[in-house]
């Protein structure tokens, strides 16, 4: 996985977790989506950038 905000590889240790978390490297509030719309019932998991409110 990613970084959307910096590009380096990230390892995610638990894909079920989806509280924010801190990327390593550039340490942007990261947060673990599921997107249920993939085919075949499968679905896509991706980081996105956590805003702060
Ligand atoms: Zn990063």
């Amino acid at each position: 996985m990613t970084c959307p905000a910096c590009d380096r590889y990230v390892t995610i240790e638990d894909w079920t977790d989806d509280e924010p978390f801190n990327c390593p490297h550039c340490h942007t509030l990261l947060k673990l989506v599921t997107d249920e719309g993939g085919y075949c019932g499968a679905s896509e998991k991706s980081l996105e950038i956590q805003e702060d409110d």
